[in-house]
């Protein structure tokens, strides 16, 4: 991990960074020539029904409808490309350093309305894009081949957050058997302004591990899910994601903040670079928010 520019003069005539399939003038391109993906909304469309289903936990919005979804806190879009299980790493009930394995349907949940689920879908798509294009730089990357041509990518870093936010509530009402999870709780006020404004309280969000020079490996389709807790209050607070070699940290609750070693942290970064053979990709994260502007470089080794 070293820091670059990334130098981007993107062509608006050519595929959108997004992913989208539509040409760049066309979908994330402002007026004023800068490339930003819209947040998705994560409010239910239509009016409110009125309803609250017992076992949904946003119930308090009093706008579920009477059929509850049985996805996975995780997300189905990414299941489908990791396989059938997903790795569980520093959970409360786990020791330090160790890392279990879940098979999907032990931690499928039914925890979320239907329409609250399928709110999501568009932030669920955002966390699918981003392990998509991780491992199809590395994959690129590895290969030999003559093209020396840049990719870009661009992610919505808000819808991102939004995706952190369903994964720890879903962790939480999943309530895993054999476990202590149970003790600990979450800040409901926090919960019920994040979902209501669709906004992190301040300095909240997503710290990329950003240790120079830190040697990262990167497992293929690997996605590993811990939680970040507050002992004393027993209290959990966040998540540590790591998706292949990218590693963040995801901070929900403001409490935490203060004590997060953040010299090590990039706040919301602006860009992930991946290098190789003389290629060169980077995939660039988008915020509607305060963040900051670098981004980091991801070296791949020779071997
Ligand atoms: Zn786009
Ligand atoms: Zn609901």
């Amino acid at each position: 991990m070293s820091k670059k520019d990334p130098r981007f003069f993107p062509n608006p005539s050519e595929p959108c960074p997004c992913g989208s399939g539509k040409i760049l003038a066309q979908c994330c391109r402002h007026f004023d020539g800068t490339v930003f993906k819209e947040p998705s909304p994560i409010r239910p469309p239509g009016p409110r029904t009125g309803y609250s289903h017992p076992r949904c936990y946003l119930n308090f919005t009093q706008n579920c409808c009477s059929k509850i979804s049985g996805e996975h806190f995780v997300s189905h879009g990414i299941l489908r490309r990791i396989g059938q299980s997903v790795s569980v790493m520093g959970a409360p009930w786990l020791t330090a350093g160790e890392i279990r394995t879940y098979a999907t349907k032990n931690l499928t949940a039914n925890i979320l309305c239907v329409r609250h689920n399928s709110a999501f879908s568009d932030v669920d798509n955002a966390a699918i894009q981003l392990f998509k294009f991780v491992n199809e730089v590395h994959a690129v990357l590895s290969q030999r081949s003559l093209s020396r041509k840049k990719k870009f990518y661009l992610v919505s870093g808000d819808d991102l957050e939004m995706w952190a936010t369903k994964a720890l509530l879903g962790l939480f009402h999943s309530q895993p058997k054999d476990t202590t999870l149970a003790e600990y709780s979450i800040d409901r006020s926090v919960v019920e302004k994040l979902i209501r404004t669709a906004r992190l309280p301040k300095g909240c969000g997503i710290y990329l591990n950003a240790r120079l020079g830190t040697r990262r490996v990167h497992n293929e389709n690997e996605i590993t899910v811990g939680t970040i807790t507050l002992k004393d209050e027993m209290r959990l607070i966040g998540l540590v994601i790591d998706i292949g070699s990218v590693s963040v940290d995801f901070l929900m609750d403001p409490f935490g903040v203060s004590s997060l070693q953040r010299s090590k942290k990039l706040y919301r970064p602006a860009h992930l670079m991946f290098e190789g053979r003389g290629k060169a990709h980077v995939i660039f994260i988008c915020w509607s928010s305060d963040h900051c502007k670098d981004g980091v470089v991801f070296t791949l080794n020779k071997r």
